[in-house]
Order: structure tokens, then C-alpha cells, then sequence
């Protein structure tokens, strides 16, 4: 018979919230613990007092073959949250020159229908395609520039903006494993695998609130303002959670998943390598309705500005891999970025109330050398996994990979306890001792 089981999971991300809806079925207790007041991690909705509205702290994109995460929205609920917009078609502008055009990626499998002008940017010939044939035909890591010419039309027009926002990397330095995976998850499979998908009332309506309810209904405990400081380990498991002020010894059968940032990982699982280099994405909301006519986000070329969101209470700008950006004072970049806003969407009126939102380690830079930095979710502790963009996933940090990386963890957590090992099995050698006991706040 299978022991009662206890499912410690350390961070309300969606890769923490993945881990605990997919475990939430199973018969196991979830302990759900979030150092910060509210779940969600860098996919979160706010009140920010200054606009007068619930906004988030960075605008998110997912396509309609982010097939994880829909699988997610499933099991929640809250779809009626999701926009998905009725065909897969991308509006960009050149603000050089005032040049716009759309690109709708064609119904059927790449490279069929790329004869049809509509798929194709001003300018772009068909053998700019094979440049992206080549990556896709390359099995190594390596930067992308190193597997195709990272210049010209297509490039400049759509890959560059399209491979910037899902990398949060300069793509020609950027790993091109991970740029093949997003590309074969969306692009490859035609319009119908990129159709563009919002959360256009909110992120955490969307996304955070419905599992934390889908949680409660399970019976799972959610702590909040609960940072988790350290694990007692022995050479083979852990053995108690320490908080501040308190700890919780495991039970023989009682598995935790790391769901934190890497920083933290690292800290309390000795030698787990991570990755350590971190780029930053810079959101910049404007109090002004959207005009109506507005393309729900329009890609801009020429500009500081990288992709404009429109929603119905703000305009907002995303810049990502922003490291540069952040030497400038947040009065500048509200300016540059409101004129390059108002001029796209046609308006004449003086800067609206603002906010820049700085996520300065948004997602580890998606380099190869940090790519091959990712752990999986097994660690050398039989009862500890991993969880978080961050990981092996073979995805980039976005919240696909972030709520498959939960999966994988949970799937892991599901074998242990299925297999009713006890994973604390008490041997001399596994005498504890707290290795790993962080100070970390
Ligand atoms: C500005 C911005 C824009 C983005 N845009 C997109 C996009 O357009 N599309 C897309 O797909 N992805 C996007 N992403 C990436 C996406 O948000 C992340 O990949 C995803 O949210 C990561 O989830 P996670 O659970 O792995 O990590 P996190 O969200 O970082 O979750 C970790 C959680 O652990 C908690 N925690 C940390 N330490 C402790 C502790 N000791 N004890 C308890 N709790 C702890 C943290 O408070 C946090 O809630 C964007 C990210 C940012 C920042």
C-alpha cells in the first residue's frame, strides 16, 4: 500500500503552481510555501496605486502551440481569461522610415505556403528562408550566428523581434538549440501553432488565481510570506524544512520541489550548477485606453522600443535583453518610449501617467554556455527535485517552459511515491547534518 505522502513545494511561480495542480489529483498533500505576499512569481498582476489600475508586472505573450501551458489553462480553468486571437498574424513597424506591414505565418507545416507574400516581410526573398533551414537542420549548440546569417530582411523584420522576445537575447549570441525548439513549436507548424495569446485582463487572473483556487479545492496548504530558508540534508535526502523561526522534519516518504529562483537552489543543494548570467526586460505602462484600431501588439523595429501591447486601460511597451537600458533613469525612457508609442498608435496628446518596471534578472541569458549550465530535476538528494524556468527543459525562461519544467518535477515526485519508497531510508552513512542551511532573505 502506498504511504500517506506530503508534497513540500518551495515557490508559488508557475513552475511551483504546475508542480502542485499536476500532484493536486494524485491523493498526495500539497504544502504549497511563497515567500512573497501573493503567488506568482515574474508572472504577476498588482494595484499600482501611481496608474489606478491592476497591472503586471511585464507583459506576456504565449502562441497557441505553447502546448503546456494551454494543458495548464485546461486544468485550472480561467480561460475565458486567455485571449487567442482568431488568426495568427503579426503587425510591425518600422519607425525609420514609417514602414508597416503584417505577417501571417501560413496554414500547413514550414516550408509550405512561404510563397504566399502574406507570409513574408517587405523585402524578403525565399532563399532568406534557407538561412532558417540551416539552423533547423543543425544539431549542435552553438550561437545562432554560427548556424545561420543573422542579417538581412527576413532576419531584421521578423526573426530578430520574434527570437529577441522568446530568448530575452541578442539571438545572434543566443543558443540555437533553444532557438530551434521554440521555432519547431510554433513557426514549423504553421498559423496554426502561432496564434498570439494574451492575458488581456491580467496575468494572474488568468494564470495564478484559478490554480491557487483548483489548489483549495484539492485541499492543498498555501502559506504565504513563508520564505523557505534552508534544508537539513543527509548525504542521500533531506530531512527537515527550516523557516524563519520554526522548522518541519519530513516524514520518510515526504518529497519537496525546489520551485525557487536558481540563486536559491544553489544555495541550499550542494554543487547543483545553475545558470549565472541574467538578462533584463524593461515594461513601460501608460495610462491611456488603446485606440480601438490598435493591433493587440504590434512589433517595432528601429526604435527602443521592441513590441507594443494594447490593451483597454494602457499602452505598454516591452524591451527585452535590457542590460543597457538600465543606465538610463526611468523620466528618459518613459519619454523616448512614450514619443515611439504615441506615434504608433496615432495619438496627440502629452505623456499620460506612467510606470517602467525594471525586472532586472527577468530569465537567465540564453547563451549555450548557460543553456548547458541548466540542471535537470533530479538532485543528488533522492527526496529533493527541481523546478523553474531555469532548468533543463530545452525551453527557453518563458512560461511554457516554466509550467513544463513542473510537470517533469511532479511526473518525478509521482514515480518516487508510487514506487512507495520511503526516500529517507536511515543508513549509517546518511547521518544528517545541515549541509545546506541558507541564510537567505
Ligand atoms: C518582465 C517579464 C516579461 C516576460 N515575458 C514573457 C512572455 O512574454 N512570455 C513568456 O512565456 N514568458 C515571459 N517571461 C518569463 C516568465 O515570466 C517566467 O519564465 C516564469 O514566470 C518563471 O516562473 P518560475 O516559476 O520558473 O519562476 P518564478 O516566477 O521566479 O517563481 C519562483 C517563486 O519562488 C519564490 N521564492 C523564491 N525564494 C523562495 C523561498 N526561499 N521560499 C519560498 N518561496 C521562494 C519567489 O517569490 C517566486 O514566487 C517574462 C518574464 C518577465 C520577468
Amino acid at each position: 500500500m502506498t504511504p500517506p505522502v506530503n508534497v513540500h513545494i518551495v515557490g508559488a511561480g508557475l513552475a511551483g503552481l504546475s508542480a502542485a495542480v499536476e500532484l493536486a489529483s494524485t491523493g498526495a498533500t500539497i504544502h504549497l510555501y511563497e515567500a512573497a505576499k501573493a503567488a506568482g512569481g515574474r508572472c504577476r498582476s498588482y494595484y499600482d496605486p501611481h496608474l489606478h489600475m491592476e497591472t503586471d508586472n511585464g507583459n506576456h505573450l504565449m502562441l497557441s502551440g505553447n502546448h503546456h501551458a494551454l494543458n495548464y489553462q485546461e486544468k485550472i480553468g480561467g480561460l475565458e481569461h486567455l485571449a487567442l486571437s482568431p488568426d495568427a498574424r503579426f503587425q510591425f513597424t518600422d519607425l525609420r522610415n514609417g514602414d508597416r506591414w503584417a505577417i501571417a505565418p501560413p496554414t500547413g507545416n514550414f516550408p509550405f505556403g512561404i510563397l504566399s507574400k502574406t507570409s513574408r516581410p517587405p523585402e524578403a526573398r525565399l532563399r532568406d528562408y534557407l538561412e532558417i533551414l540551416k539552423l533547423m537542420l543543425s544539431q549542435s549548440d552553438t550561437p545562432i550566428e554560427q548556424k545561420m546569417r543573422c542579417d538581412g530582411p527576413l532576419y531584421h523584420k521578423f526573426l530578430r523581434p520574434v527570437l529577441l522576445a522568446a530568448l530575452n537575447t541578442d539571438p545572434a549570441s543566443a543558443s540555437s538549440a533553444l532557438a530551434r525548439q521554440v521555432l519547431r513549436d510554433t513557426l514549423m507548424k504553421g498559423a496554426q501553432a502561432c496564434k498570439p495569446i494574451m492575458a488581456r485582463r491580467g496575468l494572474s487572473k488568468a494564470l495564478i488565481d484559478p490554480a491557487l483556487s483548483c489548489l483549495k479545492k484539492h485541499g492543498a496548504t498555501q502559506y504565504f510570506s513563508t520564505r523557505v530558508l534552508g534544508l537539513s540534508l543527509t548525504d542521500t535526502h533531506a530531512t527537515s524544512l527550516h523557516f524563519d523561526g520554526h522548522s518541519k522534519t519530513l516524514a520518510p516518504t515526504d518529497i519537496v520541489i525546489l520551485a525557487t529562483p536558481p540563486q536559491f537552489a544553489k544555495t541550499l543543494i550542494p554543487g547543483v550548477k545553475t545558470p549565472d548570467d541574467f538578462n533584463a526586460i524593461v515594461n513601460i505602462h501608460f495610462a491611456v485606453a488603446a485606440p480601438h484600431d490598435l493591433a493587440p501588439i504590434t512589433g517595432v523595429i528601429g526604435a527602443t522600443t521592441e513590441w507594443l501591447f494594447a490593451y483597454e486601460d494602457r499602452l505598454s511597451v516591452t524591451i527585452s535583453a535590457a542590460n543597457k537600458l538600465l543606465e538610463r533613469t526611468n523620466q528618459q525612457i518613459a519619454e523616448d518610449t512614450w514619443r515611439e508609442a504615441s506615434m504608433i498608435a496615432d495619438l496627440n496628446m502629452p505623456m499620460p501617467r506612467w510606470r517602467v518596471v525594471r525586472e532586472k534578472r527577468a530569465t537567465f541569458a540564453a547563451t549555450p554556455s548557460q543553456n548547458a549550465l541548466r540542471p535537470g530535476a533530479k538532485t543528488p538528494f533522492s527526496n529533493v527535485l527541481l523546478a523553474g524556468d531555469w532548468t533543463a527543459t530545452g525551453l527557453p525562461a518563458t512560461i511554457e517552459g516554466a509550467i513544463k519544467s513542473g510537470k517533469t518535477a511532479a511526473g518525478l515526485a509521482q514515480a518516487l511515491f508510487a514506487n512507495a519508497q520511503p526516500a529517507n531510508i536511515d543508513t549509517p552513512a546518511s547521518k544528517t547534518r545541515d549541509i545546506a542551511y541558507a541564510s537567505y532573505r
